[in-house]
């Protein structure tokens, strides 16, 4: 059997445990150092704590979900991506380690994005996605999500100070852990990382999105959008049937009505499906609409998906055609270096090992 992890614990599920382990409330805040402000990894290093408690913790608890397998360095932009395996069952995540571009806050190398991973595989099935065609094998717990971040911080020395929900999986079709994890990660107890500095990406799951803006914090939020029409949208997105653009948009305007950034769309331009420049007008009017701003991705290329990525100059064609409106647009070139070149299509090669 596998031990429980303590990372999604918080303060007041300890103060729960203390009692039920016959221990004074206090300790749940010595625990609570020990787990998050010292990153320790064993309880045996608990100097605080009374042997017994230790001995108790370590019986019941482990304070690691995961264990990185194997770390690789991109070519360009000291993106690093990591494979975790998790503790029960051996399923395989990926992370992705992003330092801060140079330029923006001064080519500060102590700054790092990291995209985690929500769920193992993902049931939306996305045409152009390497996630989407593992299908979904599980969710990840709170503590997976959490883990994924400290692993970051030991492979880096560094602490992560940004955090994308870019990785594997719909972030809000698990929407509990989510919720449970984000707790934490702004928790000054815990991770102490703002919202501001935390971004969703969802390809529109209706409910998610309503429990994300009632948890009420200013997060940022990125809607995979990748057709501007249902036509479009339903051809590359099967999730656009259950959730039309006529659900959608208005989930979204409710979301601005209380959120305290502007939304991102991100939109994948793929060759004959959705980058034709009537696709643009349909696009910036809906940009103007959720007053959103546009992150335009040039497809990258998925072994065993027939999508082709446009050219160049096409690609900047509808990114003017999208400024022309007056929509604020970016586009990235630059594989690896790129969260998104990095995150979103992350799959596994290494799948079947995982068991066991
Ligand atoms: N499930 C969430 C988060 C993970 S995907 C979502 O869909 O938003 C993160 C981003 O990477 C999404 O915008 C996704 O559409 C994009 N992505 C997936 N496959 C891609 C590909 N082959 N090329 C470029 N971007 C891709
Ligand atoms: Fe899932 Fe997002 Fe990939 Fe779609 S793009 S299959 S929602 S991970």
């Amino acid at each position: 059997m596998v031990k429980p992890c303590l990372l999604e614990y918080t303060r007041e599920a300890l103060v729960d445990l203390m009692a039920e382990l016959g221990h004074k409330p206090f300790r749940a805040a010595q625990l609570q150092e020990w787990v998050w402000k010292h990153r320790t990894t064993d309880f045996e290093q608990m100097s605080n704590l009374p042997p017994a408690l230790r001995a108790q913790l370590a019986e019941r608890f482990s304070l690691r979900p995961l264990s990185v397998v194997e770390v690789s360095n991109s070519s360009t932009g000291g993106t690093r991506k990591f494979l975790s395996r998790m503790a029960d069952g051996g399923h395989l995540v990926e992370s992705v380690i992003i330092p801060a571009a140079e330029g923006k806050g001064g080519s500060r190398s102590d700054r790092i994005t990291l995209c985690v991973s929500s769920q193992v595989g993902c049931a939306f099935g996305c045409k152009f996605c390497a996630s989407g065609l593992l299908g979904l094998t599980r969710n990840l717990s709170a503590s997976e999500i959490l883990g994924q971040i400290l692993a970051a911080e030991e492979i880096s020395g560094t602490r992560v100070d940004n955090l994308v929900f870019m990785g594997m999986g719909e972030p809000l079709a698990n929407i509990d852990n989510l919720l449970s994890a984000l707790t934490l990660i702004m928790s000054p107890e815990g991770l102490n990382i703002g919202a501001r500095h935390i971004t969703i990406s969802t390809s529109g799951n209706v409910p998610g999105l309503r429990r994300l803006a009632e948890f009420g914090k200013p997060l940022r939020l990125a809607v995979s959008l990748h057709g501007a029409s249902d036509e479009v949208r339903s051809q590359v997105m099967p999730v656009n049937r259950k959730w039309p653009l006529g659900q959608l948009l208005p989930a979204l305007e409710e979301w601005n009505r209380t959120g305290k950034h502007k939304i991102t769309f991100e939109y994948i331009l793929i060759e004959g499906v959705n980058a034709m420049l009537p696709e643009a007008a349909k696009l910036a009017r809906i940009s103007r609409r959720l007053n959103a701003k546009v992150n335009l991705i040039p497809y990258n290329t998925v072994e065993g998906l027939p999508w082709v990525r446009p050219s160049e100059s096409h690609c900047r064609a509808f990114a003017k055609a999208l400024s022309s409106a007056g929509i604020p647009v970016t586009m990235r070139y630059e594989k690896g270096h790129d969260i998104n070149a990095a995150c979103g299509q992350l799959r596994l090669k290494r799948e079947g090992q995982g068991e066991g």
